[in-house]
């Protein structure tokens, strides 16, 4: 077998060795129910107020403003559904962007079918919001404005902390899905000025199935899993220990050399971009060009499909990701390249590639040696392609 290369990590993120040893003893030794009162129960409980507090002081928050979920679509689901039911006396409109993930998107959908009004703001062609129409969509009954913080296929980073601004003056909550932001960018919440922010453990180095709800104290929340008295009586079930130890564990990890590990990314990312821009024709770079996660590219190449461009780079161990992968078994593209103007033919032909702290230069090497012979063959299969030679050679 080769080895794989792994160019994914926006789709998930192994765990890393540290993560799992501080998650081990809570499978088995320290098994207890945080819930329990005997003191042998004290080091789950112990261990879960103290990722808490680590995951607390990682966005700036306070302890108790954070609120364990199963995952970053739960924190998503709850803080939508949560905050319409909560100010439904005030208002039924919320604001959202047409590029955001779909866990926002359906939630907001499903409110649309249950007597909220919501509106999906244009992004410009690099894929940022337009704060102008932001502005003017904002009236006496808007309740929520949500809006991602960076976007998990085109990378592009939404301006956080001006949409805070514009909330926090027309008296809107504020709730942003920051899951690809975690460990790439800065996230404080009183900085940026969040109301309420989500957070996937496996999209840092993290486990799968455990992510978090920020809440701010003044935020009137209801409970969203009705059960046990835990997170505050307002998420009952009994807490996922191993996951919740695990996923402050890659938080403290991935901020202690976020720094030097997003330059290095950064320069990983623009030389890739470079090389595959340089070396296949008619190819474009999808988001913002600087605005952008360290980790992400997304090109489009005309006159081929994503899907196969995928499987044949599979062939040669190279996992990477199409603009629809959230749809398989869809041929629809996807939404975000649709919203940044992208045509349907062209939005078809796009590929994710997202670093990782295993990615190196001979990746990037790799990878461009065995992307160029592929997308010639698929084009080569092309009569459109072969038509547009004709016409422009
Ligand atoms: C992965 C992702 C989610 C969903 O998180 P899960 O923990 O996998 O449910 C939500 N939003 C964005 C932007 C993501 O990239």
């Amino acid at each position: 077998m080769k080895e794989t290369i792994y160019l994914d990590h926006a789709a998930t993120t192994p765990v890393k060795q540290e993560v799992l040893e501080a998650m081990l003893p809570f499978f088995t030794e320290s098994f207890g129910n945080p819930s329990s009162i005997y003191s042998f129960a004290q080091d789950s409980k112990q261990a879960l107020e103290e990722a808490r507090e680590t995951i607390a002081k990682g966005i700036g928050a306070l302890d108790r403003e954070i609120y364990f979920t199963g995952s970053g679509t739960e924190a998503d689901n709850w803080a939508i559904k949560g905050v319409a039911e909560s100010y439904r006396s005030k208002g039924n409109h919320i604001i959202t962007s047409k590029v955001e993930h779909h866990a926002v998107l359906h939630a907001c959908e499903y409110l649309e079918k249950n007597g909220f009004e919501v509106t999906y703001l244009d992004v410009d062609a690099d894929g940022i919001v337009d704060l102008e129409q932001l502005k003017s969509s904002i009236k006496d009954t808007t309740i929520l404005i949500t809006i991602m913080f960076a976007n998990n296929e085109i990378g592009t980073v939404q301006p956080i902390r001006e949409i805070g601004r514009i909330a926090k003056e027309r008296g809107v909550l504020f709730h942003t899905d920051a899951v690809q932001a975690i460990g790439h960018v800065p996230v404080d919440v009183n900085d940026l000025g969040v109301d309420l922010l989500s957070i996937s453990g496996h999209k840092f180095y993290g486990p799968k199935g455990v992510g978090v709800l920020y809440a701010r104290k003044t935020v009137k929340l209801k409970a969203f899993i009705h059960g046990g008295g835990q997170e505050r009586g307002r998420r009952g079930g009994t807490e996922n220990v191993p996951g919740i130890v695990g996923m402050a564990k890659a938080m403290e990890l991935a901020l202690a050399d976020m720094e030097e590990e997003s330059a290095r990314q950064r320069e990983l990312r623009d030389y890739v971009k470079e090389r595959i821009l340089e070396k296949v024709p008619y190819a474009r770079l999808n988001g913002h060009p600087e605005k952008r996660l360290p980790n992400n590219v997304n090109i489009s190449f005309r006159f081929i499909e994503g899907e196969s461009l995928l499987i044949m780079l599979d062939m040669k161990g190279i996992c990477a990701s199409s603009g629809s992968a959230c749809t398989s078994g869809s041929l629809d593209p996807s939404h975000v390249l649709l919203a940044i103007g992208l045509p349907h033919e062209i939005a078809h032909g796009s590929l994710r590639i997202s670093l990782g702290e295993s990615s190196t230069r001979e990746d990037m090497d790799t990878l461009v040696e065995a992307l160029v012979p592929i997308v010639e063959k698929l084009r080569a299969m092309s009569p459109l392609y072969e038509d547009f030679v004709k016409n422009n050679g």
